[in-house]
């Protein structure tokens, strides 16, 4: 009987891991394809200075034109891209797509920088220095036509080297850091004045934020220490007009969000943007 039970227990739940595991293996299978034959693409979100109204870059972030799922977003299939090891060449990829695009748009009169994503795994091996350096070479690009998000969470352990080296690397060679989603990281704030970002991009979540006082007084302290520190601060996730608003009150340098633009692909980008 117990026996019995036992498998009854099983049966109960192995349909659906079983299914989840199969879901898992056949999107890495499909991402491998998918990384051969040219279905991934780059769409790319302005970022707003707030000074002049200006666009002088954008963050690419990439997509997945599936051939039965359709248009898939990267929470769909970055996570496998770690856990399979595919997110080196996926990285590759789409920092030297996104760096073709800005030798496309320069070559075309638009001077804009691109921001690139840079997730944990792939910054804890050589490859993204090195294709860095590949794609200033063959596109013919300034190091600072480049930035790299980084998250909060990959910069807390201080005894990490692989980050350290990253980290350096991209200091020597002038390439700029942004801290992607500030203040999600549950983090100390020491790492601020230690290591070397530019730039801080404050997540939408605080942005959301602004409609309450308490929400205003927080992100306005984030600001203002950004501020002091010298960094460049980028609002995240702007979606209204109020928002926008009492962004410009702040010492907020640029804006980033649907209410300024959808990431857009590259021919959609304004004409006027820089
Ligand atoms: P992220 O770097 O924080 O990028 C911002 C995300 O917020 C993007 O989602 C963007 O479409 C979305 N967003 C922009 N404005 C708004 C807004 O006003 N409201 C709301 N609700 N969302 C807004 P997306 O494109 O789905 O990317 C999700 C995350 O996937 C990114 O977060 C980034 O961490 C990662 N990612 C995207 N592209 C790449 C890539 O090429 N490589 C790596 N490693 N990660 C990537
Ligand atoms: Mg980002
Ligand atoms: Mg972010
Ligand atoms: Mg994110």
């Amino acid at each position: 009987r117990a026996k019995a039970e036992g498998r009854g227990t099983i049966r109960f739940f192995e349909p659906g891991m079983e299914a989840e595991a199969q879901r898992l293996r056949r999107t890495e299978a499909d991402l491998r394809t998918a990384l051969e034959q040219g279905e991934l693409t780059v769409v790319y979100q302005p970022q707003r200075d707030l000074s002049d109204g200006r666009v002088r870059s954008v963050e690419a972030l990439v997509r997945w034109r599936h051939p039965t799922r359709g248009l898939l977003m990267p929470d769909a299939f970055i996570p496998v891209a770690e856990s399979s090891g595919l997110i080196h060449q996926l990285g590759k990829w789409v920092l030297d797509e996104a760096c073709r695009q800005v030798r496309a748009w320069r070559d075309q009169g638009l001077d804009l920088r691109v921001s690139i994503n840079v997730s944990a795994a792939e910054a804890r091996c050589d490859g993204v220095l090195e294709a860095l350096d590949q794609a200033f070479a063959a596109y013919d690009l300034h190091r600072t036509d480049v930035e790299v998000e980084l998250t909060e969470t990959l910069l807390v352990d201080p005894t990490d080297k692989p980050m350290a080296a990253l980290l350096a690397g991209l200091q020597t060679r002038g390439v700029r850091v942004a801290l992607d989603d500030f203040g999600t990281g549950y983090s100390s704030l020491g790492y601020l004045k230690d290591l070397p970002i530019d730039t801080i991009k404050i997540d939408r979540t605080f942005i959301a934020g602004t409609d309450t006082r308490d929400g205003r007084i927080l992100l306005e302290a984030m600001i203002d220490l950004g501020q002091k520190l010298g960094k460049r601060i980028i609002a995240e996730g702007v979606e209204t007009e109020e928002q926008l608003d009492w962004l410009k009150g702040t010492g907020c340098d640029a804006v980033q969000g649907f209410r300024i633009a959808r990431p857009l692909p590259p021919e959609l980008i304004p004409r006027d943007a820089s």
